[in-house]
């Protein structure tokens, strides 16, 4: 299906896009996978092609391509495997924090190595005590004459340990009322003294993607390094979760057409009782089900995208995607996995790994269950 924001343009880019993949990631992504980690060398290569941040200013060392090149960019990491997540984060959810509200002179010192890969991102929300309750974060970031004294401690982070510039949402306010008032964002470089990484997280699935605890002790964070103004990081934040939901809804989706796809190919080679398993009524009846769920939820998806492209308040389309798409995600892996039958359940068949990286979607960027107090709170309830 042709969606309705992309021209012949971007589908010209998707195929150079898919041939560097087959060559740079596809090969490698199962020794990722055991490595738990992606080696830098592929982030600069994306860098190289103008696959990083492409649609920053030129002058940024972007290319000032529209959204639809983000589309294609993470719909194509999402067809390779889930663990590339970390790259669609440096694009399309840090970096844009970065454009939005930093300074000229934050946007020259950073933005042109974050489009070759030399810098990669990462945003530092959640802490070991709170997570979905933002506002109740406990990192603090007190100022010292031309420094802010950052203290506290943060988990789950993608890019984690490769990261070399983290942006810090903190309290600036500490005892500010109410005590969102009190955040703010902070842009925290590798080498900072008083900031060191934890643990690489281990974790059910995602396994090549990223994910660690961030330290930081009485680290000297220059003044110069807060981005836009102190105690409006509550508000940006709000602002530019809403492309980072819509990013996860899109990765949902991807992965849902890859599984159907997959699964339909393997019910039809597989034979039992004499005849490919795709005669059986309930493997059709089971396939239909799902390939109507994609096909409508795709028709909704392009639709809340090219209004997210148009600037249009997308709040409450985007948490319905986000927490719709990711539960039918997740429902749709179990399905597929059923119909491969022990197959999906060994480790060479993508779809084993599939069932384990798809639950996470409905967790991060804001659990299915905050979208759902989102989408009533704007029904009015
Ligand atoms: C692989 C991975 C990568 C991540 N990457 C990042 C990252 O890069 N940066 C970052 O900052 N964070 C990241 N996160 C953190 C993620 O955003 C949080 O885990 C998520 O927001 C939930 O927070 P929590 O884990 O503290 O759960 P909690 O907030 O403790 O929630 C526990 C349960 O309670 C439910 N709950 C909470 N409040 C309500 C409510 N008001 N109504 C109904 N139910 C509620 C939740 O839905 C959930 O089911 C990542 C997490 C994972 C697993």
């Amino acid at each position: 299906m042709k969606h309705p924001y992309l021209t012949d343009d971007h589908e010209i880019f998707r195929k150079s896009l898919r041939k560097f993949l087959e060559k740079e990631a596809y090969p490698f992504y199962e020794q990722w996978e055991e490595d738990r980690m992606i080696p830098r060398s592929f982030w600069t290569k994306m860098g190289e092609q103008g696959y990083l941040c492409p649609d920053i200013d030129e002058q940024y060392g972007g290319s000032e391509v529209d959204w639809g090149f983000a589309v294609v960019i993470n719909e194509e990491l999402e067809r390779v495997g889930s663990g590339l997540v970390g790259v669609g984060l440096h694009n399309d959810i840090v970096v844009p924090y970065i454009t939005a509200f930093g300074t000229e002179e934050q946007k020259k010192r950073w933005l042109p190595k974050c489009t070759t890969g030399e810098i990669i991102t990462a945003i530092a929300m959640t802490e070991p005590g709170t997570g979905s309750d933002l506002a109740n974060i406990q990192t603090t970031a007190i100022l010292d004459g031309d420094h802010y004294i950052l203290n506290g401690q943060k988990t789950f982070i993608t890019n984690g340990i490769q990261s070399d510039l983290i942006v810090v949402a903190c309290k600036t306010d500490p005892k500010a009322n109410p005590k969102h008032k009190g955040v703010s964002l902070l842009v925290v470089e590798r080498d900072t003294p008083g900031f060191s990484r934890g643990r690489k997280l281990n974790k059910v699935g995602l396994h090549c993607q990223d994910t660690a605890e961030l330290i930081f002790e009485d680290c000297r964070v220059p003044k110069e390094n807060l981005l836009g103004e102190e105690g409006k990081g509550f508000l940006y934040l709000m602002e530019k979760l809403q492309q980072e939901r819509l990013l996860v809804a899109i990765a949902a989706q991807t992965a849902s057409e890859v599984m159907l796809k997959q699964t339909i190919e393997y019910v039809k080679s597989r034979e039992a009782f004499g005849k490919p398993v795709s005669k059986f009524q309930n493997t059709q009846f089971k396939i239909v089900e799902m390939a109507t769920e994609i096909e409508m939820s795709r028709a909704f998806l392009d639709q809340l995208i090219a209004e997210h492209i148009e600037g249009k308040d997308v709040v409450t389309k985007v948490s319905m995607a986000k927490w719709k798409l990711t539960d039918s995600a997740r429902k749709i892996a179990a399905e597929c996995m059923q119909l491969h039958g022990g197959y999906g359940y060994m480790e060479e068949y993508e779809i084993a790994r599939r069932f384990r990286d798809i639950p996470v979607a409905s967790i991060y960027a804001g659990t299915n269950e905050i979208m759902k107090t989102i989408i009533a709170k704007n029904l009015g309830l």
